[in-house]
């Protein structure tokens, strides 16, 4: 039934039942234009849709996918956990095991909280900053997407101490006024900030290589500069790894650049595709958490059994090997789609995170919000829709990295090259 349905009818009676047909905003292809496809399938690097046309998939259901999808080991764990219960609501084995995995790579984590999304861990990461510093405002980077908890929906305001103006109705002025809406790679606002107000901050947060406006790299410093200025103040530094945590072989970026933050928020590839999130950190700091401490927080399918075993399933497979090979898939596809840009005589620059890229129509890449808002993303819709027609699936915005996984194969990677190319053409000569 579902298989012969077209997505544009699908799309019909989703509009009828859903808020915009979708679950979630992007999905809707508001800023390339279009309707949606509706997936019915997909395997390795494949995706396939409603009607049946089959796409190389970069968007990787953005960033979990990294094995490529239904890998048979994640496939497997998943229906022997279900079988064995997909919930208990009491503790189970798999917890441990997925949290001693994690906090065997990264240092900086002795206890973990498993959530259900990357929004819960960053929700509580702050409330247990609050907690534990017994503070109340959040410094944070335009252009960092920490999911969709009012405190972190606000833009920047002008000047450092502006009180943050919400970028959603529905937030409350007070909980905008917590946030700190800073430039980033900006060590001197940071400074600044703390110079005025550093005893009133609980916190700084940020994607220590921000992976939501394009895929952005810090300067040279600037995160040891924010370590620093946080440690002096008091306050806690989070890392929000959700979508970097397990896309560099180190584990993190923290670990790859070497340094420790107070907590670390994870997501995306932790769950193998189900819905996971962690927040993590030092144990003095974990354990104000309930039921250790007096910061409540809570789950009825935290932890859940099954997303668990995907997890795990996910992480087993991330060997050094496994590593190589997708570094090598990722900077193919990045020198590929820069080289493919550069002979049709548009400017583009390309940014790399381990299987991770950033595709930015611009002669140099971005190093913050206002720098990734003047490349050219108004060649992003024909790029969108000229990939789409010869069959490679890029994600319906400028703004989001474009992710490679283990099933990209240089045959996957050149076919998308060459389609590259004739799409810069036709981009250029129009
Ligand atoms: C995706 C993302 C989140 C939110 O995770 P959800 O599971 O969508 O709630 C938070 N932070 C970063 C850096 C993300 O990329």
């Amino acid at each position: 039934m579902e298989d012969i349905a077209k997505s544009g009818e699908l799309y019909e009676r989703a509009c009828l039942c859903l808020v915009g047909g979708v679950n979630s905003p992007v999905r809707a292809w508001k800023s390339v234009g279009g309707t949606p496809l509706f997936m019915t399938c997909a395997s390795g690097a494949m995706l396939r849709d409603a009607e049946g046309r089959t796409y190389r998939d970069y968007v990787g259901s953005w960033g979990p996918m990294i094995l490529g999808h239904a890998n048979p080991d994640v496939v497997r764990a998943i229906s022997e956990a279900a079988s064995r219960s997909s919930s208990f609501g009491a503790p189970c084995e798999a917890e441990v095991e997925l949290a001693e995995i994690i906090t065997g790579r990264f240092p900086s984590i002795d206890r973990i909280r498993f959530v259900n999304s990357g929004t819960e861990a960053v929700m509580t990461a702050l409330r247990l900053a609050r907690g534990y510093t017994g503070r109340d405002r959040v410094v944070k980077f335009a252009g960092c997407y920490h999911g969709h908890s009012d405190s972190m929906l606000v833009s920047a305001g002008s000047g450092a101490l502006t009180s943050g103006i919400p970028t959603s109705p529905g937030i409350t002025a007070s909980a905008a006024s917590d946030t700190i809406v800073l430039p980033f790679n900006s060590e001197e606002a940071v400074r600044r900030v703390f110079e005025e107000c550093g005893e009133s901050i609980a916190a700084v947060i940020t994607e220590p290589w921000p992976g939501n406006m394009g895929l952005v790299p810090p300067m040279p410093g600037f995160l040891e500069s924010l370590r620093k200025l946080t440690k002096d103040a008091g306050a806690l530094l989070i890392f929000d790894e959700v979508i970097t945590g397990f896309r560099v072989p180190e584990g993190g970026v923290q670990n790859m650049m070497n340094i420790r933050p107070d907590l670390t928020c994870l997501g995306k590839i932790i769950g193998g595709g189900l819905p996971v999130g962690a927040l993590g950190g030092d144990a003095r700091i974990m354990d104000h958490l309930a039921p250790t401490g007096p910061v409540y927080q809570a789950g009825t399918l935290a932890g859940n059994p099954v997303a668990m075993a995907a997890g795990i399933a996910t992480l087993r497979r991330l060997t050094q090997t496994a590593y190589q090979k997708l570094d090598y898939a990722a900077s193919s596809l990045g020198a590929g789609l820069k080289r493919a840009a550069m002979s049709a005589g548009i400017d583009a620059s390309v940014s790399r995170l381990g299987s991770a890229l950033g595709l930015f129509f611009a002669s140099r890449p971005p190093t913050d919000l206002a720098s990734a808002q003047s490349a050219r993303t108004d060649l992003y819709p024909a790029f969108f829709h000229g990939m789409l027609e010869r069959g490679d699936y890029f994600a319906p915005s400028a703004y989001e990295a474009i992710f490679v996984s283990l099933e990209h194969t240089s045959d996957v990677i050149n076919a998308t090259i060459e389609n590259a190319a004739e799409v810069f053409r036709g981009i250029a000569a129009q």
